[in-house]
């Protein structure tokens, strides 16, 4: 912190920017330590804003050498955040800006703007980072096209839009479709290109090219192949073609995102690109194609129609992650996608919801924007867009899709515009669904069933009603609009009323089903139609049942999942046994040949030990995090000897032959297997795990038999052999941090990430390498909360260290806390401590400063 506290930005203090502008044209020179960055803006008044006003810029840490106004020299200084030119000093209409000023990108380490990373210039500018670079309106609803020169010794010097010219140590760029700042980006570096091309459905030739360093380039095709498959899925499911002739892609090592969707040039962490068979797991490779396929998506949502504030971030996130889950779906199994998504759902955005970080989707005000790049803005988001496509059906959703195009292409949009097209499109009225956006907190769902039997049969009726919790600064939740999609099925298996979208619109609400012959079972919101989260109380007994029948994947799964939820949860309150009716259904599911391994591997995989915690909270009672462990291992070792010749039998059967494919059935495959493995690794001392790692021809097995070796307190000469083989592949040994942490017993976690930040391979800079280390550290539940509170201790100190260097990826990473109420005082008041200890550090970033203090507040909530 400077002297003061920082103020938050108001989304309700919104103005448009006084000028447009019709042309920026920047110049780089080049250097590690002193980059010039020449502008000429040409800047116009907006009639948006009459009135003569101050020219006011943002800038932050430039050194200012020159400014003139349509060439004559200004005295202007700059302030901390920015430039200011009175209205006086400027002419009336338009005019020329020019600026000239001086950056050190060797010299930052926040990875917000121009830096170096391994030797080559690169750029992060989303959501602020433009303002490190020159002076200039950085907010996302003052759009132009940019002209950029890059004067550099480097081989390969790149930027957005079209390749114009060329020469012995510069080039020069083009990009014809207005953006705002975030989206520009500048790339210089000893790179080589792996090349394809695409011809678009109109007949453009665009050039593909995938940029990496020397002696990666064997890793890009999995890459390639994902983008050309996004591109023509974007054609034919959205009718959204590409718009440049050339389309570029950088791997980038240290990165604080996943990736950015620059125009014409995105940028990527070098783990979201680099993949081959021996190095990367299957959930990698499913990764890339999905992060690929978002970041080319958002040239049609998010770059030809951007934000207009930062406010509106979901406008473009919430639609993206939405159509980057689609398009996975189409490439893979949806069934199993959706499990896959829902599971993250509850484990980020649900706990994000219920704790002292809960925020509208479209939240209301900011400190610092980065901190909002949330799993309620990106995955919530896409759960909005799915309800509302639910709502007005596949054929409403496309032409409200066409519309938006149509409407609003070049234009900075807001929530409001977006559900203006969709009441257009479509005649519905969106008033109370616009709450999804405005009103934080995860609904409650309560059901209630009635049964009246009848002559002309009986009528069945469920009762709905809706409560959300309150969340920091929002006491009151009106209802919402929920759409619960629902089926019956009669007690022989039958369904006698396939999935049918129910419309909650009131605090409750009934709906009936007559004329049935018997009493109907109920699958209550089949395809998880609603993010919310539902409060029946169902019978072990109704649970088999729809583990056995239901027609819809995901509930049968879900009836799967509660059902080893409620066994856990008695065995950690009541001290009971496991269930043996449990495990035979259990097992009855997982030996179904006719299910698809993936799905029978979702369905073997137990709630993890922060669900369980965050299900004792909800239900009143105080998490133990030791118990938690012991329990749940308990489970996994019993189901180990039940289903031991099943598992046995699918470890055997699921082998696949190499070649190793990365494709959805063989990845399918090896993730039952390995599902089997790691019960099994339980009951027979680490031999088939040993094996395997030592026979092993790719990532997806090598990783999980060394964490299977981890888990039964072996392999340590694993360890060592793993790091002897990888130890010049970064991204790999990312997982050799990871893995021995995450693995590591709970009473040892603090002391083996202890003990690996020592290690001379520990570059605590590199983004990557922190969270692979520290995040495998919070992610590991008994350990992080260890009663010894040596973790807790370890995690902070390390935020301090690292928050002067990069405050974006520590702001992010003290999150790891938001949970703290959830457990015993003498671990609240541990962490209490903790975090206190963050927030008096001297000259913290406002970005940890918002952070920790949100959290912090909980407590008097
Ligand atoms: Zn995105």
């Amino acid at each position: 912190m400077k002297d003061s506290t920082p103020q938050p930005t108001r989304l309700a203090d919104y103005q448009p920017y006084p000028f447009r502008i019709e042309k920026t044209d920047l110049t780089f020179r080049l250097d590690p330590k002193a980059t010039r960055v020449l502008s000429r803006i040409r800047f116009h008044p907006n009639p948006a804003r009459p009135g003569r006003h101050d020219l006011r810029m943002d800038g932050e840490r430039l050194r200012l050498i020159a400014a003139r106004i349509d060439g004559a020299p200004v005295t202007a200084r700059p302030d901390e955040t920015g430039l200011t030119i009175p209205a006086d000093a400027l002419p009336d209409g338009a005019f020329d800006f020019e600026a000239e000023v001086e950056i050190d990108p060797s010299a930052n380490t926040a990875l917000e703007g121009l830096y170096m990373s391994g030797g080559m210039y690169c750029t992060q500018c989303e959501a602020e980072g433009f303002r490190r670079i020159t002076f200039y309106p950085d907010r996302p609803d003052v759009m132009a096209p940019f002209h950029v020169r890059i004067e550099s010794d480097m081989p390969v010097l790149l930027s957005n839009g079209n390749p114009v010219a060329q020469g012995e140590g510069w080039a020069e760029w083009d990009d014809p479709w207005p953006k705002p700042s975030y989206l520009f980006a500048l790339v210089a570096g000893d790179l080589v290109a792996v090349r394809d091309s695409f011809t678009t459905r109109s007949g453009r030739k665009v050039d593909l090219a995938i940029w990496v360093r020397a002696g990666d380039e064997d890793r890009c095709a999995y890459a390639m192949d994902s983008l050309k498959r996004a591109m023509k899925w974007d054609e034919d499911v959205y009718g959204r073609e590409y718009d440049l002739d050339v389309f570029n892609i950088v791997a980038v090592d240290d990165f604080n995102m996943g990736a950015m969707e620059n125009k014409g040039l995105n940028i990527f962490n070098s783990k979201l690109v680099l993949a081959s068979p021996e190095t990367a797991t299957d959930a990698d490779f499913e990764r890339i194609e999905s992060v690929i396929a978002h970041e080319y998506f958002h040239n049609w949502t998010g770059n030809r129609i951007t934000c207009r504030d930062w406010f509106q971030l979901c406008l473009k996130e919430g639609l993206t992650v939405f159509r980057d889950q689609e398009f996975t779906k189409d490439m893979r199994s949806a069934p199993v996608k959706r499990i896959e998504d829902v599971l993250m759902l509850r484990a980020r955005q649900f706990r994000e919801d219920m704790g002292p970080l809960a925020h509208p989707v479209r939240p209301e005000s900011y400190i610092e924007i980065n901190n909002f790049y949330t799993a309620t803005v990106y995955e919530k988001g896409a759960e909005l867009i799915g309800m509302l496509k639910l709502l007005v059906g596949d054929e409403g959703y496309r032409r409200a899709l066409d519309l938006y195009f149509e409407r609003h292409d070049g234009q900075a949009a807001t929530i409001e515009d977006w559900l203006k097209v969709f009441e257009d499109a479509t005649g519905r009225d969106l008033a109370q669904f616009k709450r999804w956006y405005t009103d934080a907190g995860t609904p409650r769902l309560k059901v209630e069933e009635d049964w009246q039997p009848g002559d002309q049969g009986g009528t069945y009726t469920l009762t709905f009603t809706q409560h959300t919790p309150p969340t920091p600064g929002q006491d009151e939740k009106p209802p919402r609009v929920i759409p619960i999609a629902v089926g019956l099925l009669n007690p022989n298996g039958d369904e006698i009323l396939p999935t049918t979208v129910l419309e909650m619109t009131e605090e409750r609400q009934s709906f009936s089903f007559p004329g049935l012959a018997t009493r109907p079972v109920p699958s209550i919101l089949r395809g998880f139609s609603a993010p919310v989260v539902l409060e029946r109380e169902s019978s072990f007994d109704e649970r088999t049942f729809l583990l056995a029948h239901d027609t819809d994947p995901f509930n049968r799964w879900e009836a799967g999942r509660s059902l080893a939820r409620d066994v856990l949860l008695s065995m950690i309150r009541d001290d009971a046994a496991p269930s043996e009716p449990h495990a035979q259904a259990l097992a009855r599911l997982v030996t179904d040949d006719t299910l698809d391994p993936a799905f029978r591997a979702l369905c073997l995989r137990l709630p993890s030990e922060d669900d369980l915690a965050q299900a004792l909270a909800d239900a009143g009672t105080t998490p133990e995090p030791e118990r938690i462990h012991t329990v749940r291992e308990g489970l996994a070792t019993y189901l180990a000897r039940q289903l031991q010749k099943d598992l046995v039998r699918i470890y055997e059967e699921m082998e696949t032959p190499p070649p190793y494919s990365p494709d959805a059935a063989s990845a399918g495959r090896r993730a039952l297997r390995l599902a089997a493995l790691g019960y099994l690794n339980r009951i027979d001392h680490g031999a088939r795990a040993a094996s395997l790692f030592a026979s092993a021809d790719n990532m997806t097995e090598s990783a999980a038999a060394l964490a299977c070796l981890i888990d039964g307190g072996r392999g340590a000469r694993e360890i060592a052999a793993f790091y002897e083989r990888w130890k010049d592949n970064r991204l790999v040994i990312d997982k050799w941090f990871a893995l021995q942490v995450a693995h590591a017993q709970p009473d040892m976690a603090a002391q083996v990430a202890a003990r690996l930040a020592e290690h001379p391979d520990f570059e605590w800079k590199n983004p990557n390498r922190f969270r692979a280390l520290m995040g495998a550290l919070a992610a590991n539940h008994a350990g992080f909360h260890h009663i010894s509170g040596a973790a807790y201790r370890f995690y902070a100190d390390w935020l301090i260290r690292l928050d002067p260097v990069n405050p974006q990826t520590t702001a992010r990473m003290s999150a790891a806390f938001e949970t703290w109420t959830r457990y015993d005082a003498e671990r609240r008041a541990m962490i209490r401590a903790e975090l206190g200890r963050i927030r008096q550090t001297p000259d913290l970033s406002r970005d940890t400063f918002e952070m920790v203090s949100r959290i912090l507040a909980a407590e008097k909530a």
